[in-house]
């Protein structure tokens, strides 16, 4: 059990950790955060008993160089509007404050040095599983990580012998968060921003408000 009284360095000042034995770990591009985002941290929180979820802002992934990424301040900004009502939820800069390259793998050993004691259950949409075996060391992953929290995407063509083959012991990691298929990607919502569609409730009612005031992604691919 580990009990922190302060925020960690590189905290945001509301997050104050008290007992942690079940650490979720969800990270992402966040470009914008959404409530499929939410849901499968708000569930993954409830049916994996989780203490405390550490939701970590991946400045440039190396698995997404297909598109151009809204700036760190932006995300970060609706990342904390999207996170801010739940004292369960804080975000963690680990990989703001460190160089590139952002390898799951080193974030996930930055943050168990950081709490030592806690077991770590990393969260990942069906998509994220799939393709996890070309992520880099991908075992040592595992190995970090007693468990992966999972919850389906639609299409999101999870193999489970394919996965067991390239990754064996894969499948008595994984517990699938029960949840409904949402298809709602950031992509979907930066598109509906572009051509002008309504996107109102695929967002947090603060994320939405900091968009139209700022207007952000306005006019973007
Ligand atoms: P983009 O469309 O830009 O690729 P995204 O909506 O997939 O973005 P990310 O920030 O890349 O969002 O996702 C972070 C994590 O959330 C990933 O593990 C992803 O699989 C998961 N995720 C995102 N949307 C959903 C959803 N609708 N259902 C389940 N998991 C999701």
């Amino acid at each position: 059990m580990v009990r922190l009284n302060a925020p960690l360095p590189g905290k945001p000042a509301k997050a104050t950790y008290g007992a942690i034995s079940r650490l979720g770990v969800f990270g992402g591009t966040f470009d914008p955060p959404h409530i499929g985002h939410l849901i499968l941290a708000d569930e993954a929180r409830s049916q994996l008993a989780l203490d405390h979820i550490l939701w970590v802002l991946t400045p440039n992934p190396p698995h997404k160089g297909d598109h151009s990424i809204s700036p760190l301040e932006v995300r970060t900004s609706l990342l904390q509007a999207a996170i801010q009502d739940q004292p369960y939820f804080s975000l963690s800069t680990v990989d703001i404050d460190r160089p590139p390259p952002h390898y799951a793998v080193d974030t996930i050993r930055l943050i168990k040095s950081q709490f030592p004691e806690a077991s770590i259950f990393y969260l990942i949409g069906g998509d994220s599983l799939r393709d996890l075996p070309k992520w880099h060391a991908p075992r040592e992953l595992l190995d970090l990580c007693p468990t992966l929290g999972v919850m389906r995407r639609p299409d999101d063509q999870v193999d489970i012998l394919t996965l067991e083959s390239l990754l064996p012991g894969i499948s008595t990691r994984i517990q699938w968060i029960n949840a409904p298929l949402l298809e709602i990607s950031a992509t979907s919502i930066r598109a509906k921003l572009k051509s002008g569609q309504s996107f109102q409730y695929y967002l947090h009612p603060a994320v939405y408000r900091l968009i139209c005031d700022k207007h952000w992604y306005q006019g973007e691919a």
